[in-house]
């Protein structure tokens, strides 16, 4: 269920064992990419980690990052490549459990099968906070979804509310547009883009810190839970934390915590957040420099670096009043959240996310495929379906051949 790279994925492992199989999609391959992103959109991840199963980028820019048209072409190349069979503008309404198999009903006709793959995404839905509902009228409210660039704005003040990946692109592009910023920051993973000459995903990827088990992370709902890191990926390979923002002039304010009589009000505590952040990161960045001394790499890489603690506003707003036309903006840049109203099986936990053990889920012959640290930390990027997807259809292969043949 899902043509992006996910599901095309698990139907390359399918096919690979032959096993009769359909890909079904409510929209066309690469849907997420086409419909749910912004305009000047690129990957954070470099081009050379762009690699699915039997197919990867091999042009002119390794270390460059795609344009979103560039990300949809690659995620169609791969569907033909792998002649994947995909039933588009196909809308699963519901799975529920059939006859020791499942009973899938579309909005073109249903079907029975033994197993389900769930490759619907992770991030169908932006996540945002109750009391957006007591944001005063004359402000415009918008998520990453309904964001396509600052020409859609009104002129006027904009509050970006979430400093992950999303939230401080758009701050900076909002910055630039000429608009006066505010940047609400909660818990975020501070990365430099390039640390010691390399980019920083290439040390997550030859120091094996991405290729961690799921089964062996202390604590895995906290691994799953976690913010994308404040990376983008542009041609000059800038770092965007938030001191580069800062000195943009965006103005930043601490984790949103409630509207009350139409003003937002914000936590004190950025020094706490901040450390912590810089914590987090010279940790990181102490693993990489340990795996390039104790594997010999050293004299090839450039030598350790430092980089400036994140610095601390002297006086952070802790309230700003929405009535005043100050703020003609908010975007919500707080998150995405998967949607299972489809799926009439009991295995969805009060978060609101699927049971299950490394995509195994917790009823027989359902999987997933696509969510966060589902078998390994890079299980969510593109890099990271393949192994995912080969071990997932591997157990799939073994639950039909206990259940009488493929
Ligand atoms: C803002 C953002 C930036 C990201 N940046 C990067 C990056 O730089 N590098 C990287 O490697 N990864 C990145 N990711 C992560 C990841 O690559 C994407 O989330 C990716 O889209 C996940 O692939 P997927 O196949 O699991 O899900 P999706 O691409 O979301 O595919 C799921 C498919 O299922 C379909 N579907 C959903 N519900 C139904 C239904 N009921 N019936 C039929 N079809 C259905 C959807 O239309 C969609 O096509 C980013 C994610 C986001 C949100």
């Amino acid at each position: 269920m899902g043509a992006g790279h996910a599901g095309l994925a698990a139907s390359h492992f399918l096919d690979e064992r032959s096993i009769d199989h359909v890909v079904l999609e409510r929209g066309e391959v690469a849907n997420s990419w086409r419909r749910e992103r912004w305009d000047s959109f690129r990957l954070l991840t470099p081009n050379w980690q762009s690699r699915l199963p039997g197919h990867h980028y091999d042009g002119p820019d390794p270390d460059g990052y795609m344009t979103m048209g560039e990300v949809i072409a690659f995620i169609e190349r791969f569907a033909t490549l792998s002649r994947a069979p995909v039933r588009t503008g196909t809308t699963v309404t519901s799975v529920r459990r059939a006859d020791g198999g499942y009973h899938v009903t579309t909005d073109r006709g249903d079907y029975r099968c033994r197993t389900v793959v769930i490759a619907s995404g992770a991030c169908n839905l932006p996540s945002v906070p109750g009391f957006a509902g007591a944001v005063p009228d004359s402000v415009e409210q918008l998520t990453p979804f309904g964001y396509r660039g600052p020409d859609q704005l009104p002129d006027g003040g904009v509050l970006v509310v979430g400093a992950s990946a999303t939230g401080v692109q758009l701050a900076a592009e909002l910055r630039r547009s000429g608009r006066p910023v505010t940047l609400s920051v909660g818990e975020h993973v501070r990365m430099p883009r390039t640390y010691r000459g390399r980019d920083v995903l290439w040390w997550m990827d030859a120091s094996g810190v991405w290729d961690e088990p799921f089964d062996r992370i202390d604590d895995l709902t906290r691994a799953r839970r976690l913010p994308s890191p404040q990376l983008v990926g542009t041609p000059e390979r800038t770092t965007l934390d938030l001191n580069a923002l800062a000195s943009m002039g965006v103005e930043i304010v601490g984790r949103w915590a409630a509207v009350r009589d139409g003003r937002a009000l914000f936590s004190g505590g950025l020094r706490n957040v901040f450390s912590l952040a810089d914590l987090k990161m010279r940790r990181l960045l102490d693993t990489f420099d340990e795996w390039a001394r104790t594997h010999g790499r050293d004299a090839e890489i450039g030598p350790p670096e430092d980089f400036a603690a994140s610095r601390v506003p002297e006086r952070a707003r802790l309230q700003l009043d929405l009535r005043s036309g100050e703020i003609r903006t908010i975007v919500w840049a707080t998150g995405f959240r998967p949607d299972y109203g489809w799926l009439d099986v009991p295995v969805i936990d009060a978060k609101g996310l699927l049971r299950h053990e490394g995509g195994v889920v917790d009823s027989p012959g359902l999987y997933a495929l696509g969510l966060p640290v589902l078998r390994r930390r890079r299980s969510t990027f593109i890099h990271g379906v393949e192994a995912d997807a080969r071990e997932v259809i591997d157990h799939l292969a073994r639950h039909l051949a206990v259940r009488g043949g493929a």
